[in-house]
């Protein structure tokens, strides 16, 4: 019984506001379970106590003006998509849904105007229709929205020619403040910073503006080597080489490959495995590019299929993962930023330190600019211990971590933690925005 239950149904009529207990609970979750701390941790969590599935901006205002008058928390949701328990509204109260906010505004030359609840599988149709593509995207494209991504996301499919989120990926947004008379912002430039993967703490993103990159005919391959180092080589080669179009560069090693089970056939066992994604015409030129690092392309799909079957970039990114726990449920995950002058040196010492407990997936990204081996190795899970026995092994020799065990900004280590409480105080003075994911004195 919710004191609040009868003002809001009254506000915003049972349309809108959803008591279901059933329709709460899948709406209190996410994908923490990739990770078993985070399950732990989150499984038993109660639902929130009530559900917000706006239609519009002035539904979205309504919602934060009302539960600032009662002191509501409320945790804004896209499609629920993210893995460190960003969207699970851990004091319970209003969860926000933004997923019938899902117009495409405007398609103009080189960028997208789009309400936040739009999906970027969507987005990605609708744009190569008119000629043009998303620059970077999650591997979980069909399903996420963009303002989920730029809200609790990083980089993904073309982070190897435009970078990550924070790479003039964001133009513009559209955000509602935690007051209690709520503002409509209007945001650019360096003051995205405080927006961008903020687990929706900052302030509530309605609409976005993302940049588009001219249509591509896209290839994908899966090109294979003797050994995970020459694949690692080839990824570089590959990555650095700016005459060859590319939208992604993903190594695996063996036996990550056999966990592919739609590609069973055309995987060569014992082998690495690099899923790519090329610019058509550069076909010639990657296969003498794989044959100096002893690999062949294994298999080829057309540009004329790409999106109409399983794609090699459904298998890559966190989608690694997902692979890797269907086939043992053991199987983990960690993020890691490999430094590009010693790498290989990098994976020797941790392949000689943990051996096959730990197995390498790169994706090759640009990160500022610069050419940067990004990993997601997956870790044969043993015990919360020997997870972060494995972490700071990793950070005593200079691999960085963004560790995706953790629901707390300041611990994730990604983007700039000190702007983004600043602004909290100012947006968010009752600390009402997804209380317990950014760590703020207010
Ligand atoms: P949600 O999970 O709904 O929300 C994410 C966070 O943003 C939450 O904290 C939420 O409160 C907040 N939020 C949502 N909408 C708004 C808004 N409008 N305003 C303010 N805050 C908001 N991520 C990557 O970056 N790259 C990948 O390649 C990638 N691969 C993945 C693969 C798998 C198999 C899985 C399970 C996840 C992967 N992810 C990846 C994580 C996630 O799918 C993406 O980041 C996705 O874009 C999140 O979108 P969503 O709509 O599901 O967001």
């Amino acid at each position: 019984d919710l004191s609040w239950e009868h003002d809001i149904l009254e506000l915003l009529g049972k349309d809108v506001m959803v008591f279901d207990p059933e329709i709460r609970a899948k709406l209190s979750k996410d994908y923490y379970w990739y990770s078993p701390v985070l399950d732990r941790q989150l499984k038993d969590i109660k639902a929130a106590d009530g559900v917000a599935l706006v239609r519009n901006e002035t539904e979205v205002a309504a919602v934060l003006a009302f539960a600032y008058s009662f002191t509501i928390p409320v945790t804004v949701r896209g499609a629920g998509t993210g893995n460190y328990g960003q969207a699970v509204p851990l004091q319970g109260g209003i969860v926000l849904d933004l997923s019938r906010m899902d117009q495409i505004i405007e398609i103009g030359e080189g960028y997208a105007r789009l309400q936040c609840g739009v999906k970027l599988g969507t987005i990605e149709k609708t744009a190569r229709e008119a000629g043009q593509e998303i620059r970077i995207y999650p591997s979980t494209y069909v399903k996420a929205t963009v303002g989920g991504f730029v809200s609790g996301g990083s980089g993904g499919i073309g982070s190897i020619t435009y970078g990550n989120l924070w790479d003039g990926n964001v133009l513009e947004a559209v955000i509602y403040t935690m007051e209690e008379v709520p503002q409509r912002l209007v945001v650019k430039g360096r003051d995205l910073f405080d927006y961008i993967h903020n687990y929706g703490t900052t302030g509530i993103m309605t609409e976005v503006t993302i940049p588009l990159a001219p249509r591509t005919e896209w290839a994908q391959l899966i090109v294979q080597f003797p050994s995970f180092e020459q694949s690692m080589l080839f990824g570089e080669a590959l990555a650095a080489d700016e005459t060859i179009q590319k939208r992604l560069i993903s190594p695996m090693e063996w036996p990550i490959p056999s966990y592919f089970t739609p590609f069973a056939k055309v995987i060569k066992p014992d082998m690495a495995a690099v899923m790519v994604e090329i610019a058509e015409a550069m076909l010639p030129m990657v296969d003498v590019l794989a044959q100096s690092f002893d690999g062949h392309i294994g298999h080829v799909i057309e540009a004329d299929k790409y999106r109409r079957t399983i794609g090699v970039s459904d298998f890559t990114w966190n989608h690694t993962t997902l692979w890797g726990m269907k086939s043992d449920s053991t199987l983990t995950y960690l993020q890691a930023g490999f430094q590009l002058s010693s790498y290989l040196e990098q994976m020797r010492m941790i392949k000689q330190q943990f051996g096959d407990e730990v197995l390498f997936h790169f994706e090759w990204m640009r990160n500022s600019g610069a050419i940067t081996p990004t990993c997601l190795p997956l870790v044969f899970y043993k015990s919360e211990e020997r997870l972060y026995e494995i972490i700071h092994y990793c950070e005593s020799i200079g691999v960085k971590i963004f560790d995706p065990h953790t629901w707390v900004l300041e611990n994730g280590g990604r983007g700039e933690v000190g702007s983004m409480q600043r602004r909290k105080r100012l947006n968010d003075p009752q600390g009402l925005l997804n209380p317990g994911k950014i760590i703020c004195e207010m």
